[in-house]
């Protein structure tokens, strides 16, 4: 293997049972050593005098001792007193070889190294590290660079990892030769890379390692942009990969079709949701399947620009399909679906799980022989019985359910050889640099503009104290023909305390709303009746709806103006959102009541301000990445795929939009540099590619 994809078991002693230790630190090649970042550094470059320490400071000393003993109080152990001139400390050692009690007697000179703490009116090192020096050599010459400390696993010794990364070091202008071209993006002041490798893992006594740990030091910065551009090409590439392998029905005769449901509409396309059907037109109209991530917020209007890409597949002679994750989705999108296209004469049949037998098979018949040219529905869509005419184009809605990667099992479902084209919808915006790093393998659209007329929803934070307040509000709501929902999230850990509390709430709530009906879902009910109580609220049957946090996803009530959400201090900005979403969906102003209980903690506090202060998922997802980091953003496993060791999605996302440039601009242009630096970090696709 070349560069720095060179193992680490061509180091010479590095063994199968070495090997195995820092395969768990994820350490295969040279070049993912030479990215471990250390978590620390010891200044081991010089000698500090004893008497300018201070407690938790980790320093290298010299002394001398002036006496040493065994003491026996409720532990045995060895101290040992030793002295500079500017000061005393003490040694302490709680094993120890007898042999070591007489190495360390009076008059011996000591180079030790540890952490200094306080002990009884003297200053203490427990455990140093130290080794014997003569007099004479007391001066002689200490580490000439700071001494890096790793993140380790057990059985694994700082002292191999810094022997490893040594000679990873010595192969450097070697295995990873200045790849980047000196390009604009680049910072003038940025070291190269070789430089900037040992900076990290040797600086120079100087250097600002603060710095360097917070990832600010131009070194790391350097690094970290070649690595984000590594990753960034090879996600494209296998993009160009996947489209290049597979051939997909043109859909270029439907703009007809689509032109009358954009007329049919009872409202205008937002300018958003323009600029995006074109970019789906466009997408769709060539050989090459479309692989693209539809971000909006919700309420954003994604369900139309579905249909409008539905009609453009039917309009060329294709089917679509749409997908739900709950029946209860599927069920509105098959609605809204018929209302638009049915007088448009295009057939929409309806596949779920819990359809009767007869009427199942009925629609799988007319999808088999391309009667029904729009098929909608659960992942029942996706069983082998169900048969297309001419699948051409997928539709997958709220797809961080299954994980926005998931390539789903369609390929026999093409027909004749050919794949449909994929659109995957998400109401879970992430910043859109962000987005295009961590989805570099899809193209990304952004629905980033509401329709218009919708009152925004007006938020209050109100304590838990004032619940009877609370209760009137929800009342004088329903008095006049609202409907509300009322969040229970989780108290206890489990699932269940957390059903009691929702059932114990609807009780209350019940009993309180005399006249007004209310309904109960939760996480624990069985999916059909939780499915039936809730189309029981969408059909305007239940006045208020009490429900755990599983209401978070698409359900369209525009009747719906008033959400309580109890305990909203525990749940998550996004997830707040997203609940909130669910109103404000009509007409009429809205309103969500975040109800707190006890003393806020900070975080909470600036959660639950974000949340008042706007209603822009873009903008929420942005300041929960401040708050959060894109770890929790992404998901662990979007951003474990990525695998970034020197890079942080967070901290360098001022460096994403050069990265997405340059990396385009080198895969078009310098096929050679790039292929470099792709094999150069990243490498055997293997590794990376089972996202
Ligand atoms: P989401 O993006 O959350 O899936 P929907 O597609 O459910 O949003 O749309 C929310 C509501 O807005 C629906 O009732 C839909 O008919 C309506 N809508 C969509 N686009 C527009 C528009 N351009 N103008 C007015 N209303 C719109
Ligand atoms: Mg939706």
């Amino acid at each position: 293997m070349e560069g720095a994809q060179r193992r680490l078991t061509t180091l010479p002693g590095v063994g199968p049972r070495l090997a195995q230790r820092l395969e768990r630190l994820g350490l295969y090649t040279v070049g993912d050593l030479l990215l471990h970042r250390p978590i620390r550094y010891e200044d081991r470059t010089r000698l500090r005098p004893i008497g300018t320490l201070r407690p938790g400071e980790r320093v290298l000393l010299e002394g001398r001792v002036a006496w040493s003993e065994v003491a026996r109080g409720r532990r045995k152990r060895l101290l040992c007193r030793v002295g500079d001139g500017t000061g005393q400390l003490d040694l302490v050692f709680f094993h120890f070889y007898p042999r070591q009690a007489e190495h360390l007697r009076r008059g011996t000179c000591l180079r030790c190294f540890g952490e200094v703490r306080s002990g009884y009116g003297v200053l203490q090192m427990v455990h140093p590290e130290y080794q014997l020096v003569t007099p004479g050599d007391a001066d002689a010459p200490a580490e000439d660079a700071l001494t890096p400390v790793y993140a380790s696993t057990e059985g694994l010794y700082q002292g191999q990892l810094r022997r490893l990364v040594a000679a990873g070091l010595a192969l450097l202008p070697e295995i990873a030769p200045e790849r980047l071209p000196p390009g604009a993006w680049l910072e003038p002041d940025w070291p190269g890379l070789a430089e900037a490798l040992r900076t990290i893992h040797r600086p120079p006594p100087d250097t600002d390692t603060e710095a360097l740990l917070e990832g600010r030091h131009p070194a790391v910065r350097r690094v970290a942009c070649e690595e984000l551009l590594a990753h960034h090409m090879t996600l494209r590439r296998r993009r160009q990969a996947l489209r290049a392998a597979a051939e997909a029905p043109r859909l270029d005769r439907g703009q007809p079709l689509a032109q009358r449901l954009r007329e049919g509409l009872p409202f205008a396309l937002t300018g958003a949701q323009q600029r995006v059907d074109a970019e789906l037109a466009a997408d769709m109209a060539q050989s090459a399947p479309m692989l693209r991530l539809l971000q909006g917020d919700v309420g954003s209007g994604k369900t139309v620009v579905a249909a409008l890409a539905c009609a453009r597949a039917v309009g060329s002679g294709c089917q679509a399909a749409l997908m739900a994750p709950t029946e209860l989705l599927a069920e509105q999108h098959c609605r809204s679906l018929q209302g638009w296209l049915a007088p448009l004469g295009v057939e929409v049949a309806w596949l779920s799980g819990g359809a009767p037998a007869a009427e199942r098979r009925a629609a799988l018949e007319r999808l088999a022989d391309g009667q029904a040219g729009v098929a909608v529905g659960t992942h029942a869509l996706f069983q082998d019985q169900v048969v297309f005419h001419s699948l051409g184009l997928v539709v997958v809605d709220e797809q961080h359910r299954f994980g926005v990667h998931q390539r789903l099992a369609l390929k026999d479902k093409g027909g004749g050889g050919a794949e449909p084209h994929q659109l995957t919808m998400t109401a879970t915006p992430i910043p859109r640099t962000l987005a295009m790093t961590a989805y570099a393998d899809l193209d990304v659209s952004a629905l980033d503009e509401r329709p218009p007329g919708r009152q925004p929803v007006q938020t209050v934070v109100v304590s838990g104290q004032r619940r009877s307040e609370v209760v009137e509000r929800v009342r004088a709501a329903l008095d006049e023909g609202r409907q509300a929902y009322w969040v229970c999230t989780l108290i206890e850990a489990s699932e269940e305390v957390g059903a009691q509390a929702a059932v114990d709430t609807a009780a209350e709530l019940g009993q309180a709303l005399g006249e007004h009906r209310v309904a109960l879902v939760h996480g624990r009910m069985a999916a059909g009746e939780k499915e039936r109580t809730m189309a029981t609220f969408a059909r305007g049957e239940v006045a208020l709806l009490v429900a755990t946090t599983v209401i978070e996803v698409g359900v369209d009530v525009p009747n719906a103006t008033l959400m309580v959400i109890d305990n909203a201090e525990r749940l998550g900005l996004a997830q707040l959102h997203q609940l909130r979403g669910r109103i404000g969906r009509g007409r009429a102003a809205s309103a969500c009541v975040l109800v707190y209980h006890g003393t806020l903690s900070e975080s909470a506090r600036q959660r639950l301000a974000v949340l008042r202060e706007t209603d822009d998922g873009f903008a929420i997802a942005q300041r929960d990445l401040a708050i959060r980091g894109p770890g929790e953003l992404l998901g662990a496993r979007q951003t474990g795929a990525l695998n970034l060791r020197m890079a942080d999605l967070h901290r360098d996302a001022d460096l994403l939009e050069a990265v997405q440039r340059e990396g385009g601009r080198l895969l078009e242009q310098d096929p050679a540099a790039a292929e470099a630096l792709i094999q150069g970090w990243v490498g055997e696709a293997e590794r990376y590619g089972q996202v």
